[in-house]
């Protein structure tokens, strides 16, 4: 008899544990093994949204990190260059959730080099993962957004979306056509309730900025913490790099119900260097 209870108590817990879980809201973030995405990652968990996370690298402590929030952490590894793995991508998190709601493409690659010199493998690269992935994961995310009724898409830009910098071509064209493929959505969206914007990042200090930070304390024989206070005064007039919790709180409030009016906007985090 106790055992029986025992057992009806643990199903009912059971139970309700996963009906809670199956009421919350998932996000998608690309490339969240590491940098803003994995903070985005954090303070969406953080918001209470079950989270699908994808990147390469150490995957096992961003799960975990993630996972800290009580909410729902699933991995999907698929290599953003190959559509193929983002339609795979979008399967199984149809099979596992049931649902999506938000869709962050977050994952970009950098390669810096003047064009001469630029190989067209890293061209194709960088456009590859920074502009085609987010027009394929947004074709997939449309028809899901669609049969529930409302949907988010957040393309994380850059201020090289809207500005230019010596040296990144390739990466500098992909984002400026992210701006353009965010504003083209956000007007193909425009009548129901799902929305397009962007976020525009200036310096933050993640990898792919630590790897440019490196490059150039070698090149130049500088310290790496001379060149990190090189890099930032360069571009952010307040001299202070933007941290990736306030791209993750940016993204939540381009998930609420505030900006159910904003379309097709590019949300700039930069410590004001495009104000110049
Ligand atoms: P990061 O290198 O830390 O993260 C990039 C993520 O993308 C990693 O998880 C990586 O594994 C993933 N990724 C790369 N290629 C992939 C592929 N083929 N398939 C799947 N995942 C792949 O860099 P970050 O600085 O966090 O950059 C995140 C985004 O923010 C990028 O789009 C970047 O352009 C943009 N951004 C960064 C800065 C900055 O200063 N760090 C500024 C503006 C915009």
């Amino acid at each position: 008899m106790r055992m029986k209870k025992t057992f009806v108590l643990f199903f009912s817990l059971f139970l309700s544990f996963n009906v809670a879980l199956a009421g919350r809201k998932v996000a998608l973030i690309t490339g969240s093994v590491s940098g803003i995405g994995l903070g985005i990652a954090m303070e969406m968990a953080k918001g209470g949204y079950g989270i699908v996370l994808n990147g390469f690298g150490d995957v096992d402590s961003a799960v975990t990190q993630v996972s800290t929030f009580g909410t729902r952490v699933t991995y999907i590894n698929a290599d953003l260059k190959d559509p193929r793995q983002i339609a795979s991508m979008f399967q199984a998190i149809v099979s596992t959730f049931g649902r999506l709601d938000v869709l962050v493409n977050n994952a970009g690659i950098q390669y810096v080099s003047p064009i001469e010199k630029m190989p067209i493998e890293k061209w194709n690269d960088i456009i590859a993962v920074n502009l085609t992935a987010p027009f394929i994961a947004i074709q997939h995310a449309l028809p899901i957004f669609r049969e529930g009724g409302h949907g988010r898409i957040i393309n994380i830009a850059s201020t090289h979306g809207l500005v230019a910098s010596v040296d990144k071509l390739a990466y500098v064209a992909a984002k400026h056509g992210v701006i353009g493929l965010t504003k083209v959505v956000a007007l193909e969206t425009a009548q129901t309730n799902i929305t397009c914007n962007a976020i525009c990042p200036g310096w933050v200090l993640t990898p792919l900025v630590e790897k440019q930070i490196s490059d150039r304390a070698e090149q130049k024989g500088a310290t790496i913490e001379d060149e990190k206070s090189a890099l930032v005064s360069e571009k952010h007039p307040s001299q202070q790099f933007v941290t990736v919790e306030q791209i993750g709180q940016a993204v939540l409030f381009l998930c609420s119900p505030a900006a159910d009016q904003m379309r097709g906007a590019s949300l700039v985090i930069d410590g004001g260097w495009t104000a110049q």
